[in-house]
């Protein structure tokens, strides 16, 4: 650690200390007199309260001074529904709570047709519905909205002054990024640079050897981070206009192992669709490597749904996790378990649970038998398995399905023939047989029989031993799950991103499939949907003439299988063995962040030209990210011309060309809809509530991505902006000159969804601060224009709560199969290995991509503990430029356990260093009994490195860092390597996700 840091946490400790002496005398007069900056406050106990909503007597009257909208929280990617008070002299934010019609803030949610004044009135304390309905934010989301006046804020647009990385830099126009951007030359006296313009070349090879790799211009990236409501608008828009392949979000260093997890369950690697408990109504819930009331997504509605859960009904709550987090809670009593484990020795777990599960026929085995839609519909089930499937195992039909030309084939249970799955009810469970079909014999095998052998692969023993939970625990668990039927339920996330974190997932959701609780009430749900937004009754916003068919390998290999690139072709017409690829594919991956700099780097499969990241920091949050920093620093290594589309100077953007202002919280369009853990359709919108700070174009509309990207494709002759750029349903066309353009229309789409909403009256327009948008809306939508202002009044449009259900099953079911065996998975090899992956869920050991085991490499003697993260209830990656949340967290600290610490001679507030082959860290020793033996944990969030933590150069202004903000650690510092492969980080080795947790270290006090 550089001496300064060092010094620097030395001091906070010293001056946390002497704060609580020296400063406590004039604290307490401060405090006592509730005086500031010497005035007293108006009341000396609750000092000086804010300016209230309004009144409410019998109805409300809200209060002149104030206006109240709707907006969106982005706080964390839970993305609330939340109401903002605004002071209508300053325009500035002052307090956001739920938006009590909003589901994410609120449950049970208010009827969509509740006018808006009662929305208000019964809020009152006299109301006796006040307390059911009282939406609310989160402790983050009360705070993080400063960040909108946060001085390290780029209000104007800026190019880099010297070279990447050292934080000078100059204002620009607008217009002149665009040109500079755009025509490319000599721009910063380091050589030409080759502009947007001449990168978007449709016709000819990005790789003149290999046709497949697609156009040059998929020699643009574009990377952003999570779905704020306007990823559809940058992809559709923009990405798919400019006609690149290269679109990530941040899932690869976020939760990928989940996400993919429960795409191959729900066998659909296509559009990832996502599982989650109905917290509701389940009776059991097994969350592992995540933990409700912690953190997770939503997070503020599950939280709620747990806590009633806990206390209204007989919810147990089994939380798996190396570390006793907020998700337990000793006021629920034994309704709470902690289970520790190991860090990442969750798939031992899970895959004991299996084998019991099994073994000792706890499974519902009516459930599993069901073999298709249509018995599932003449036996009453809301869902079906794949578990009576037969798989072939001959070699060279190996892992592929038996089908006629229509459908599986499954044996009959009542007369044992093979017959399609579509005629047969109950199908054979567990097949291990030959079959003769056409003259020729086939082994085939079902695939719960495959998941059979796979559990019962290793013993009880070893998957206890590997897990650090006995195996009695395993058995009790096992019991107690399967004990509540279709009402047991599982969860999971960032634990499991680890290398193993793939099958983790897939292992964990297969405890469901055991009890068959998909699409009921109680059990595991694929979220209501959403209302038709973008492509809608008017408007298809995501379809426009000219858009291109993106095509040819992305840069980070993903979506592909290496047996279809012309590497495979060209090794094979050589008659050579086509394995090892030179580096990694992987086909059942829609996108990895974390490979992308190092494979243009490694002009594997090609070299970008440019990079635009909005809103991204994998600097900060990947796991070894490290190793990127010279790469972004050289122009010449990876990334020729950097584009940073942010509101902040992140770690990531920091090494950007150019920066790009954005709007932030509450200043910002979109249209979002929950993850999952939700039943009933949702559509949240987002308009600018609060006026952006930032420069504008000389049309006066503020710079945002949304804005920019208009005026760039404009500049690079792109199709779908300007004029004729939006086409209605009826053949009409509107251009997009403004975001509004386009984000009122898709508003529009969901007032008029299936039964349009009424009209929205004068009175509501007033209330809910709408008067402002009066002539947009009129101009936008003409007749439409009072039922698009119904829908922002009230900041979406939501399904009644009790439209989720139908009796005991859910209305919005998931409609494809379970997929207990899944036949692409099984069907892929690695490209580096050629081993064929197991598809069904199985145990493997920490590993490197080619195989070498991790305990190999680094030995528990040499690296003796085991770090993980583990995520905040306050802070987020998007929390750093809050002062409000850097008073309540001001740094974190390095957790262990408090015989661990003693075993190495450690004592609770130490300062200590942690290394691992990747990195050191350094901060403070904090005991806590919550901490499995051996292991480390660290809180994500803090130990920046940008954002406010440095001094900034802007022309001859320099803007100072906040040292604070550089308290805590950042674990990412510590990641891996992978030493099987050239320049890489640590991953999954199926599926690439990021492997952040379960990192060998060593401790050492400094
Ligand atoms: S959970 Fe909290 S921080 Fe996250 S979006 Fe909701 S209110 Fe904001």
């Amino acid at each position: 650690m550089e001496k300064n840091r060092r010094n620097f946490l030395f001091a906070t400790t010293v001056l946390a200390a002497g704060g609580a002496v020296a400063g406590y005398n004039k604290t307490l007069s401060t405090a006592l007199s509730m005086s500031r900056n010497g005035q007293a406050a108006k009341d000396p106990i609750y000092g000086n309260n804010q300016k209230i909503e309004g009144k409410v007597a019998t109805t409300f009257s809200k209060n002149p001074d104030v206006i109240i909208r709707n907006g969106v929280c982005n706080g964390c990617t839970t993305n609330c529904g939340m109401r903002i008070k605004i002071d209508k002299k300053s325009g500035k934010v002052l307090r956001a709570y739920g938006n009590p019609y909003n589901p994410l803030s609120s449950d049970p949610w208010l009827p969509y047709n509740t006018p808006v004044e009662e929305s208000f009135s019964l809020l009152g304390k006299d109301s006796k519905l006040a307390h059911l309905h009282r939406a609310t934010a989160c402790a983050r989301g009360n705070m993080v909205f400063d960040k909108q006046y946060a001085k390290n804020r780029v209000l104007k647009p800026l190019k880099r002054v010297g070279k990447r990385g050292e934080d000078r830099w100059e204002e620009i126009s607008i217009e002149q990024l665009i040109k500079e951007v755009t025509q490319g030359g000599n721009l910063f006296g380091e050589g030409d640079v080759e502009g947007l313009a001449s990168i978007r070349d449709l016709q000819t090879p990005i790789s003149p050897n290999d046709p497949k790799s697609g156009p040059k211009a998929n020699g643009l990236c574009v990377l952003g981070t999570g779905d704020d409501g306007r990823k559809a608008y940058m992809v559709h828009r923009f990405v798919k206009s400019f006609g690149t392949q290269n679109y990530s979000g941040h899932t690869a260093i976020c939760g990928l192992s989940m996400r993919s997890g429960e795409a191959v369950y729900l066998g659909d690697t296509n559009k990832y669709p996502h599982l989650k408990p109905d917290f509701e109504n389940c009776e059991y819930l097994l969350t592992i490597g995540t933990a409700p009331a912690q953190a997770g997504n939503p997070f503020k509605r599950q939280a709620k749904l747990l806590a009633q859960a806990r206390t209204e009904r007989d919810l147990t709550c089994v939380v798996v996790a190396p570390m006793l987090t907020n998700a337990d809670s000793i006021a629920s009593g034994d309704k709470t378990q902690w289970i520790p484990v190991k860090p990442g020795g969750d798939l031992a777990f899970v895959m004991g649970l299996l084998q019991v599960i099994i073994e000792q026929n706890l499974f519902n085995a009516s459930y599993l038998k069901t073999p298709s839609q249509e018995a599932q519909k003449a036996l009453d089930e809301a869902s079906y398995t794949n578990a009576t499937h037969l798989v072939i195992q001959n070699e060279e039909s190996f892992g592929q399905i038996l089908r006629d030309e229509k459908e599986p084939l499954v044996l009959d249970e009542e007369d044992n023939k093979l017959k399609p799955c579509s005629l047969v009810k109950q199908a054979t469970l567990f097949v291990d047989t030959q079959l003769e079909i056409n003259g020729k014999s086939l082994h085939v095998k079902s695939s719960m029989q495959l998941l059979k052998e796979s559990a019962l692969k290793e013993s009880l023993e070893t998957y206890a031993n590997e897990s650090g939970i006995s195996k009695e625990k395993i058995i009790q668990t096992a019991h107690e799950f399967t004990s509540h039927g279709r009402k047991a339920t599982v969860d999971c996330h960032g634990g499991t991103m680890h290398t193993t974190g793939f099958y983790t997932t897939y292992a964990i959701m297969m405890l469901g499939a055991m009890v068959g609780n998909l699409n009921y009430k109680g059990g595991m749900s694929a979220g209501g949907g959403r209302y038709k937004d973008f492509k809608g009754k008017k408007y298809n916003l995501v379809a426009f003439p000219g858009k291109v068919k993106t095509h040819g390998y992305r840069i980070d290999r993903a979506r592909m299988a290496y047996e279809k690139t012309t590497e495979f072709a060209q090794k094979k017409a050589a008659g050579q063995n086509p394995y090892p690829a030179k580096d990694t594919w992987y086909p059942l991956t829609n996108a990895l962040e974390s490979e992308m700099i190092f494979n243009s780097a490694k002009k594997y499969p090609y070299k970008l030209s440019a990079l635009i990241s909005w809103n991204a920091n994998f600097v900060y949050g990947q796991s070894g990210s490290e190793h990127l920093i010279p790469l972004l620093k050289d122009p010449q290594a990876s990334i020729p011309l950097f584009i940073a589309i942010d509101p902040f100077i992140n770690e990531t953007s920091r090494f950007a060309d150019y920066i790009v202002p954005d709007s932030v919280m509450y200043e910002t369009w979109g249209v979002t809809a929950p993850w999952a853990a939700y039943q009933t359709k949702t559509n949240t919108v987002r308009f600018p509530t609060v006026k952006a700070p930032q420069a504008t174009f000389e049309s006066g509309e503020p710079i945002t991505m949304d804005s920019f990207v208009i005026e760039l494709g404009k500049a690079l002759k792109l199709p779908g902006f300007g004029k004729k750029a939006i086409k209605a349903n009826d053949g009409s066309f509107y251009a997009l000159d403004r975001p509004q353009d386009f984000y009122i229309r898709a508003f529009e789409n969901i007032a008029l969804d299936g039964n349009p909403v009424p009209d929205c009256s004068d009175e509501e327009i007033t209330l809910a601060g709408l008067d402002l948008y009066i002539d947009t809306l009129k101009e936008i939508c003409g007749d439409n224009w009072r039922k698009t202002a119904y829908v922002m009044a009230r900041g979406g449009r939501f399904e009644a709560k009790e439209d989720g259900y139908k009796k005991e099953k859910l209305a919005h079911p998931y409609k494809g199969v379970i997929n207990v065996y899944n036949e692409a998975l099984g069907n892929t090899k690695h490209s580096l290995t050629s081993e064929r992956f197991s598809g069904v869920p199985t145990f493997y050991k920490a590993r490197f991509s080619q195989g070498k085991l991790l305990e190999e490499v680094y030995p528990k003697s040499a690296y003796p503990l085991l770090a993980f993260s583990y995520k905040s209830n306050v802070l987020s990656q998007a929390t750093i430029s809050s002062l409000g949340l850097e008073e309540i967290r001001p740094a974190t600290y390095i957790d262990i356990n408090p015989k661990t610490a003693q075993n190495f001679g450690l004592a609770h507030g130490d300062m200590i260093r942690l290394s691992s082959a990747g990195g050191k860290v350094e901060g403070m020793l904090r005991l806590r009994h919550g901490v499995y033996p051996d292991c480390i944990a660290i809180e994500h969030g803090k130990g920046r490195d940008a954002e406010g933590a440095i001094d900034v150069q802007i022309g001859k202004n320099v803007i100072s860092g906040i040292p604070l903000k550089k308290a805590g650690v950042n674990i990412n510092k510590l990641g891996l390597e992978d030493i099987s492969r050239e320049l890489a980080t640590l991953s999954d080795f199926v599926i690439g996700s990021n492997a952040r947790q379960a990192i060998p270290v060593k401790i050492e006090r400094v």
